[in-house]
C-alpha cells in the first residue's frame, strides 16, 4: 500500500491505495473477526460505503457480490508493498 498526500482547496489528506486502486475490505488472513477497511485512496466516502455493507454481510452470513473484488486474501501479500 501506498500512501498519496492530497492538497486541494487548501485541504491536506493522506489516502491509503493499492496498485490496483481496490481498496482492501474483509476478515483478515487468520482473523476472520478482525476486518481490514483500507486503501480507500481518493474514493473514501464511496468506499466507506461499500465496506459498511461487505462488513454487515460478512457479519449476517449472507452473500455479497462485491466482497470476492475487495478481499485481501492473496493481494496483502502478493499485490502490496507498504512504505
Ligand atoms: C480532509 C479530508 C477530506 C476528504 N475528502 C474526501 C473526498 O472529497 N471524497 C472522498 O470520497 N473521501 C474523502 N475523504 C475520505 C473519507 O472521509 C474517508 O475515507 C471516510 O470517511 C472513511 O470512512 P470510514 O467509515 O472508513 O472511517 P471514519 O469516517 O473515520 O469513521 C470511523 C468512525 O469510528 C469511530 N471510532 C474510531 N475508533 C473507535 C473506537 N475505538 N470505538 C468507537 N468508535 C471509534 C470514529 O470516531 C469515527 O466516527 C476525506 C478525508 C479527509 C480527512
Amino acid at each position: 500500500m501506498t500512501a498519496e498526500l492530497l492538497a486541494e482547496d487548501g485541504r491536506e489528506v493522506s489516502g491509503g491505495t493499492t496498485p490496483t486502486g481496490l481498496p482492501l475490505i474483509g476478515p483478515v488472513h487468520r482473523r476472520p473477526r478482525l476486518f481490514s477497511l483500507m486503501g480507500y485512496g481518493g474514493n473514501g466516502i464511496t468506499y466507506a460505503r461499500i465496506a459498511a455493507e461487505v462488513v454487515r454481510n460478512k457479519l449476517a452470513e449472507k452473500e455479497d457480490s462485491d466482497a470476492d473484488l475487495y478481499a485481501l486474501s492473496d493481494r496483502v501479500t502478493s499485490q502490496t508493498s507498504f512504505h
